[in-house]
């Protein structure tokens, strides 16, 4: 064995996978209908694309404070208190190269080996990868679909205990776009404090909800906000997934430790990234409304379309892009059919297991994609099913 033990567990996310056979079909002159990759379609906007060109035409471009440039975590700490209600102080404010490194660091400043990290399982598959670098151990719960796909709390109640030294949530949910309902968070919350348990809680969808809903957050729930990890970012809201800029926020110890983290790893985020962040903070906010209107209409399209094919039953989730279709009254698992749909269909989604064992028997789907090619990708697939 030449590598350690801490990274022999790592594997690749299940969309770079099928990205990649899609890829090759595509290479040998197949059309390929994209439903795997989870990013937004739209380019990022103009106003916030133009102030990342001024920046570096003026000569952002120098390394910056590890925890990022005073201006960005103040607007961050106001902008992201404000929508959850609380009190947020810059030196709280931890911006990163994207939000992974906001879950990957505060787990390995808090995670001693042995100790418990109850997660979601389906859920993004970082979160176990993580768990298992820092030497925690992963306690899965499964999540009910009949309840936006929240925690099942009666397993979550059987497993936590002394032990567990993180809980992590993700709402608005990849892959499910399940919302976790507030009497949820606020049974999750009086668990957690019972246990002097941390809550990392992955809000990197919550602008992206629909029907006028808003997701709440724990970090909002009294005497949560010292014991809570909020993690969000530009990504998704901003569509600005390659620019790679995202934020922490907890409290100032541990912030503290994240910023030595990141001053020995990565060193400090793109300069020029942090003023075009600050901008899509501070500019109109009119075009992140406008698509999640038409992300509501795509949801609403591909859930009908989904319903109509035979073994499919796609609940309708309330945010993020993605959906997640139960699909075990086809007969088939969820890899079978996943590939069975990108080989003779040629639409590339992903089985439900990639995000975990207890996603089996599910596809998930992102419709970050033109309503025109959800119809032909949703014609194509149930053609495909018909031919079963
Ligand atoms: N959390 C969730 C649930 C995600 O889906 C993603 C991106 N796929 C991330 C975190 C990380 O996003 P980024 O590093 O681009 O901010």
């Amino acid at each position: 064995m030449i590598f350690t033990q801490r990274t022999a567990h790592l594997k690749p996310e299940g969309a770079y996978q099928v990205l990649a056979r899609a890829n090759q079909l595509e290479a040998s002159g197949r059309e390929i209908v994209h439903f795997e990759i989870g990013q937004p379609d739209y380019p990022t906007l103009e106003n916030v694309s133009q102030a990342g060109i001024d920046a570096i035409r003026s000569g952002k471009t120098r390394y910056t404070p590890p925890a990022g440039i005073p201006s960005l975590r103040e607007a961050i700490a106001e902008d992201a208190g404000r929508r959850r209600g609380i009190q947020v102080s810059p030196d709280e404010v931890v911006v990163s190269p994207g939000g992974k490194p906001n879950l990957f660091f505060p787990t390995l400043a808090l995670v001693e080996p042995g100790d418990e990290v109850i997660y979601p399982n389906p859920g993004f598959p970082t979160y176990e990868a993580m768990i298992k670098v820092a030497g925690g151990v992963p306690v899965p719960v499964p999540l009910l679909e009949s309840n936006q796909f929240s925690f099942d709390l009666d397993v979550f109640d059987r497993l936590i205990n002394p032990k567990t030294k993180l809980i992590i949530l993700n709402s608005p949910s990849n892959p499910t776009g399940g919302v976790i309902p507030a009497a949820d968070l606020e049974h999750i919350a009086t668990k957690a404090q019972e246990f002097d348990s941390w809550v990392m809680t992955d809000e990197l969808y919550t602008r992206i909800v629909y029907d006028g809903l808003e997701a709440p957050s724990i970090a909002s729930l009294p005497g949560m906000h010292d014991q809570t990890i909020i993690v969000d970012g530009f990504s998704k809201t901003y569509s600005m997934t390659g620019w790679r800029l995202g934020y922490g926020i907890m409290p100032k110890s541990l912030a503290e430790r994240v910023d030595l983290l990141l001053t020995h790893s990565v060193g400090s985020t793109a300069h020029f990234t942090q003023f075009a962040g600050l901008e899509a903070i501070s500019g109109p906010q009119d075009r992140v409304a406008e698509m999640v209107a038409e992300y509501q209409h795509r949801r609403d399209v591909i859930v009908d379309g989904l319903n109509a094919i035979p073994g499919f039953n796609c609940p309708k989730p309330q945010g993020a892009f993605y959906v997640f279709p139960n699909i075990t009254g086809t007969g088939m698992s969820s890899t079978a059919l996943a590939n069975f749909i990108l080989e003779e269909a040629g639409v590339a989604l992903l089985p439900g297991n990639s995000f975990g064992d207890y996603g089996d028997g599910y596809l998930r789907l992102s419709y970050a994609n033109s309503i025109a090619n959800i119809h032909m990708g949703l014609e194509r697939i149930r053609a495909a099913i018909q031919d079963i």
